[in-house]
């Protein structure tokens, strides 16, 4: 990893033209920590930089530094592009821009290949994780108070507040290191989880009324007609698959949400019993062993007993 870092920070130092960093749409803590984190180091280095993506980012980051410079949209054409936490591009939501190069930087297990500068290691606890590694590679003098906060979001956020981690030595000592010079990690977690609108609670208690357990398989709804009820956000629903999860007789936890525009997002927790990336890889979608997700179309029913049907097989395969 050491020399796929150093071709990364040399490809980044030789860099005079334009580049950018997109992420994944419905960006995440590390989606967005990763994305301004990586900005703010480049423009700090003097480079032609655009931070761009396609959706809001959700309030409960609204903190986080450089996310008022974040674009909409691509503006022309780059010479560099950098593609962070997506398996592939057509998660950004956009159409790919002229560009000679492409690069993504990932942590997830699978996914497509792009530059012989891709920089996708498994184990990263978040993909701050890896931006922290190439600065910390560049001149980790450079890393200043915006950029931690930026960072450690993502390494907070992406390892569900340290409880699950590919490699918790790595999330430990990111931790360690970013704390040491002086962060304020009380004030980081309290604007991510302690800010929740009272709307939120009443999204939540209708999505309680339809929490199930079906074998081993926790799972919860949240139907359109619950956000248009209490005039909730999609963003609000940041957590609720842990409700599923956490029910002592599940192995798995799933959230239903119907999107405004008439598909579902799925969200698949797991305990370590079953891979639940080739779960989601089989219903189109991508992620980790025990966090991830898709998309599909359906009617409720349809929908939910496909999802349940296409654990289960794995759940058979597994060990
Ligand atoms: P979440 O449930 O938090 O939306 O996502 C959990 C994990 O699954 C994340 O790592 C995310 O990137 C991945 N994931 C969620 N939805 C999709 C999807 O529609 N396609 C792919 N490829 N990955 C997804
Ligand atoms: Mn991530």
């Amino acid at each position: 990893m050491v020399e796929k870092i150093r071709k990364l920070v040399n490809l980044i130092k030789k860099e005079n033209g334009r580049i950018a960093l997109v992420t994944h749409m419905s960006p995440d803590g590390d989606a967005v920590g990763s994305l301004t984190g990586f900005y703010l180091f480049l423009k700090k280095v003097g480079k032609d930089v655009d931070a761009v993506l396609k959706d809001d980012v959700p309030y409960f980051l609204d903190f986080v530094p450089g996310i008022k410079e974040i674009k909409k949209g691509f503006d022309g054409k780059y010479d560099l592009i950098f593609l962070l936490d997506a398996s592939g591009f057509e998660r950004t939501g956009f159409e790919l821009p002229p560009a000679p190069l492409i690069t993504r930087i990932d942590h997830h297990i699978s996914g497509k290949a792009y530059s012989e500068y891709d920089l996708i290691i498994p184990e990263a606890p978040s993909v701050g994780s890896l931006i922290l590694k190439i600065i910390r590679e560049y001149d980790e003098k450079l890393l200043d108070q915006d950029i931690k906060i930026a960072l450690y979001t993502a390494l907070l956020t992406d390892t569900a507040s340290f409880r699950h981690a590919n490699s918790f030595r790595w999330a430990f000592e990111d931790a360690h290191y970013l704390v040491s010079n002086g962060l304020d990690v009380t004030h980081i977690a309290s604007m991510v989880f302690e800010r929740k609108h009272l709307k939120t609670y009443k999204l939540l208690e209708r999505a309680l009324s339809t929490l199930t357990l079906d074998g081993n398989i926790g799972y919860i709804v949240i139907r359109k007609s619950f956000f248009e009820e209490v005039g909730a956000n999609p963003e609000e629903i940041q957590g609720f698959v842990s409700y599923p999860l956490s029910i002592i007789d599940a192995d798995v936890g799933v959230r239903f949400s119907e999107h405004p525009e008439n598909f579902w997002r799925i969200s698949l927790r797991g305990k370590g019993k079953v891979n639940l990336a080739l779960v989601a890889e089989e219903l189109g979608g991508g992620g980790h062993f025990n966090a991830a997700g898709c998309r599909l179309m359906g009617r409720e029913h349809e929908v939910v007993q496909k999802v349940l049907d296409t654990i289960r097989k794995y759940m058979k395969k597994s060990p």
